[in-house]
């Protein structure tokens, strides 16, 4: 969050005076109160000042970088994650090419008849199956995707902070987000969104644009 001028000039008066009331403020500044309420609401809004009744304003402590770091620290994978798409574990490797190309996404999660997560597959595995000799309507994807216990998962209550770590730490473009459903024994992983390099981008030109 970038401050203005008036804003930041509004900031060390607070860190001096406060607590301080907004008309001492506007005093200060030789502007009404009512020509500096705009300002005061923004930097309240942000978390930067406090307002406290009869009290007046003081400074919270939180830098402007430290307000946008605990929002993206507080946002969770469910608020922002997109649909999965998925292939059968029945798709042959040209199905799931096909898929890919129709859906626009470079990333397919292999699930079983009933929903369970066996498998990803990623441009480049397809890519290497397309350069062998092999016939691609004829060889099931299951033969060429990453399959479980080595997929790297994430549920829609992990902070994307912790997607965006694992994102980078085990050097891949997607995660599946997962629900494991059913007894002990018998759970089932379900993949309910997809988190991709692609999301945490956009946030990054959201936050960019002070969204
Ligand atoms: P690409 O292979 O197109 O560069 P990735 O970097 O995402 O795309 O994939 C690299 C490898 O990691 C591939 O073999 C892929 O199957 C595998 N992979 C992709 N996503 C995951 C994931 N979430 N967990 C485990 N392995 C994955």
């Amino acid at each position: 969050m970038k401050l203005t001028g008036r804003q930041e000039r509004i900031v060390e008066i607070v860190k001096d005076l406060g607590p301080i009331s907004s008309g001492r403020i506007a005093q200060k500044l030789n502007l009404t109160r009512g020509a500096l309420r705009p300002d005061l609401a923004i930097l309240t809004m942000a978390g930067i000042l406090e307002a406290r009744p009869k009290v007046g304003y003081f400074y919270s402590g939180k830098s402007p970088q430290t307000v946008v770091a605990e929002h993206i620290l507080g946002l969770r994978v469910r608020d922002l994650k997109s649909v999965p798409v998925v292939v059968s574990q029945q798709a042959t490797v040209y199905d799931s090419i096909v898929t890919m190309f129709v859906e626009d996404v470079g990333t397919l999660f292999v699930v079983a008849e009933g929903g369970n997560l066996e498998g990803v597959v990623s441009r480049k595995d397809l890519l290497k199956a397309a350069m062998g000799n092999t016939n691609l309507k004829a060889m099931p994807v299951t033969v060429i995707m990453t399959r479980r216990p080595h997929i790297v998962t994430i549920t829609a209550d992990d902070t994307v902070y912790a997607a965006a770590k694992k994102l980078i730490d085990n050097e891949v473009d997607a995660l599946p987000v997962v629900r494991v459903v059913g007894p002990g024994g018998q759970e089932k992983t379900e993949v309910v969104g997809r988190i991709t390099k692609t999301t945490i981008t956009r946030l990054f030109v959201e936050l960019g644009e002070g969204k």
